[in-house]
């Protein structure tokens, strides 16, 4: 049976470390970028941000952190817009995004309510030596195409091989994302949402649940689980 793959963010657990998105840097091969472009130009480049949401009236001003990678929305608006057909939804519901059939238009950026694809402006720049690390799961990409989360797509295909081999069935909680592995706090699950029993499918259904402009019809499979009392 297909899955459906999606993940739930406890904002009661998340301390805004940002082990998630160091993480998710390491895995994904993503390349760094300097002051002039992050600080200058506004143009960080993360898979995964940490959103700041201020709440109170000062003196009493409250910071908590959202972490934020692609929702995976099952209605994706940048998928619409994509006129080459570069992004696409799966049949498992992973937003995906092909790099060689990329053109560098943007449409999808702008078309994304979440702000969750980056562009390659330059060519991507990664400190001295690192490149001898990279995951060799994952491609590195050019200068002039958009890229964006994957919920780490390598990692499943690899969970199932396993699985396919041992001749049985994945079993909840074999996959995880990098992110979700690395949370300290273990405010990320991951898993399959159309999985009955899947822990991801049984916190989504919490009341403390709630998706981001869920008014858009986006659909995202990320929820978010608001803070306690
Ligand atoms: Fe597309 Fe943005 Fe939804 Fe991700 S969050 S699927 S990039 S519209």
């Amino acid at each position: 049976m297909m899955a459906r793959w999606g993940m739930v963010i406890d904002l009661d657990r998340c301390t805004g470390c940002g082990e998630c998105m160091a993480a998710c840097h390491q895995e994904n091969n993503l390349a760094t970028a300097g002051p002039e472009e992050t600080v200058q130009r506004s143009r960080a480049f993360h898979w995964l941000r940490l959103m700041p949401e201020f709440s109170g009236r000062y003196p009493e001003v409250k910071l908590r952190f959202l972490p934020q990678p692609c929702f995976h929305c099952d209605n994706p608006p940048c998928v619409r817009v994509c006129p080459v057909q570069a992004t696409y939804l799966s049949e498992e519901g992973i937003v995906g995004q092909i790099y060689a059939r990329c053109i560098g238009c943007r449409y999808c950026m702008a078309g994304c309510p979440y702000n969750a694809k980056v562009f390659n402006w330059y060519e991507p720049k990664r400190p001295r030596g690192v490149e001898r690390g990279a995951n060799p799961n994952v491609s590195l990409r050019p200068k002039g195409v958009v890229e964006k989360c994957t919920f780490c797509h390598h990692r499943i295909m690899r969970a199932r091989e396993e699985a396919r081999a041992a001749g049985r069935p994945l079993r909840d909680g074999e996959v995880s994302t990098a992110c979700a592995e690395s949370c300290p706090a273990q405010a990320i699950v991951f898993g399959d949402l159309d999985q009955p029993g899947s822990r991801v499918s049984q916190l989504a259904r919490s009341p403390r649940a709630f998706r981001l402009h869920e008014d858009l019809g986006t659909r995202p499979k990320v929820t978010y689980l608001a803070e306690k009392g």
